[in-house]
């Protein structure tokens, strides 16, 4: 039975939170899309919805249907996990959900903060800094889809919910958990539906956790989870244990699949092909996914091993990709190299490999649905945010990789030891 149940609006961002969990000491599992079944068993449960982005209505529902999923199971407690840079427009989808969870736990106030200091993330006097600047000049003022251009979280909030928004600032942070737990009441009592809570270091954020244990409702980046374990140890729900993300022991072929085309990815990359075999699959010489796919294939059959990894990739620079886009279109040439990465993965699975890391946000997504993948238990970190997990139905242990994500010795260090 989970003791904390989290939705969380977008993948990578349920993959970190579930890492902030498990090395907090909470064993812990994500689910891939709204649970159509039962829960697998673990401490925490994070249900990885696609949601930051949708429209509203379909936000709220299926955060309303995982939520349920989550109370049913038994989760004591609902954490509503957003971007740590608030990705959301006046229309949504924070607001929306947040007020439609509140009503379904028939509480009327919620803390929210996207703060994470050790990655960049300050909220000072309700307003969100990246690193040394606000949001609003950290680049995200100019994000496609949600851009951030008033770094002010308390109006940010006010413009997408029913409800009015206070703020719980520094002084009271600093002051520790009972000063918190004292401010929250006020707000909830003068009518307040959300609070805004600034934190600048991990103190601030374990001294939320610790005010916010009888909340039922918690929203914010992954670093509000910090301090919510504690709270179940306190309460003697929770065991202590040293090794939250052991996973099964981890046998069979290696293999990395690699779709992002990031700087970090393709430097990766470079340095594999010095001690790897390493396949670079061009998708401008042959638009075919399943020609792309059998190359891949009967080069990998020849070279798969149990003790270093093959790599196949489709990473290309700028100009290559640029030059794909611009004869396929942008959406077409993105879909034809997924198609063909997440069939080398199955082809892979089905050649033994068992132990399968991925780079790339929307590559990982296709791997994952062409693999059929359900539910992942999280491991140990290789670098920071990225677990090794152990992926059901069918026991393959996974890495997912963000793009811009991990060393330049990722693809060798993912499987020492
Ligand atoms: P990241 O996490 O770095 O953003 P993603 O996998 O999310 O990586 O996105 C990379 C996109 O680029 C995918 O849609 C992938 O299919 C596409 N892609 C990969 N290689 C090429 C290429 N050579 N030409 C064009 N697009 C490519």
């Amino acid at each position: 039975m989970p003791l904390l149940g989290c939705v969380a609006d977008d993948f990578t961002g349920a993959t970190d939170l579930a890492s902030m969990l498990v090395r907090n000491g909470m064993r812990t599992v994500q689910v891939i899309g709204v649970p159509d079944g039962p829960l697998p068993e673990a401490e925490a449960v994070v249900v990885a919805l696609k949601s930051r982005t949708a429209p509203p209505a379909q936000a709220v529902a299926e955060s309303l249907a995982a939520c349920e999923a989550l109370l049913a199971a038994g989760a004591r407690q609902i954490l509503f996990k957003v971007c740590s840079t608030f990705d959301s427009t006046a229309e949504g989808n924070i607001g929306p959900v947040a007020d439609a969870l509140l009503r379904r736990l028939q509480s009327g106030f919620a803390v929210i903060t996207p703060a994470f200091p050790a990655n960049g993330r300050s909220v000072y006097l309700g307003h969100l800094f990246v690193g040394n600047v606000l949001l609003n000049e950290s680049g995200m003022e100019n994000h496609p889809l949600t851009p951030m251009r008033d770094p002010n979280l308390v109006r940010v909030m006010a413009a997408q919910t029913e409800g009015s928004v206070g703020l719980i600032p520094f002084p009271v942070v600093e002051a520790g958990a009972a000063a918190v737990r004292r401010e929250m009441s006020r707000l909830a009592e003068g009518g307040r539906r959300y609070a805004i809570v600034d934190a600048v270091t991990d103190a601030h954020l374990r001294a939320l956790g610790e005010a916010a244990a009888a909340q039922p409702l918690l929203v914010g980046g992954s670093g509000i989870a910090m301090g919510l374990p504690e709270n179940f140890r306190r309460a003697g729900l929770l065991a202590d244990t040293e090794d939250a993300g052991h996973l099964p022991p981890a046998e069979g072929l290696l293999a990395v699949v690699a779709g992002s085309c990031s700087r970090a990815t393709l430097g990766q990359i470079g340095l594999a092909r010095e001690q790897v075999p390493v396949l670079e699959l061009d998708p401008l010489t042959t638009p075919d996914a399943k020609e792309m796919a059998a190359t891949a294939l009967r080069w990998a059959e020849e070279r798969l091993s149990a003790e270093r990894p093959v790599v196949v990739a489709a990473s290309a620079p700028p100009d290559r990709v640029a030059a794909l886009q611009a004869r396929l279109g942008r959406d077409v040439a993105g879909v034809l190299v997924e198609e063909a990465l997440a069939s080398v993965a199955e082809g892979l699975v089905a050649r033994g490999v068992r132990r399968l890391v991925v780079a790339g946000g929307e590559t990982s997504g296709a791997v994952v649905q062409r693999l059929g993948i359900r539910s992942l238990r999280i491991g140990a970190e290789i670098d920071p945010g990225v677990p090794w997990t152990y992926a059901e139905p069918g026991g393959l242990h996974l890495a997912l990789k963000s793009g811009n994500f991990g060393g330049r010795d990722f693809f060798l260090r993912a499987f020492e030891g």
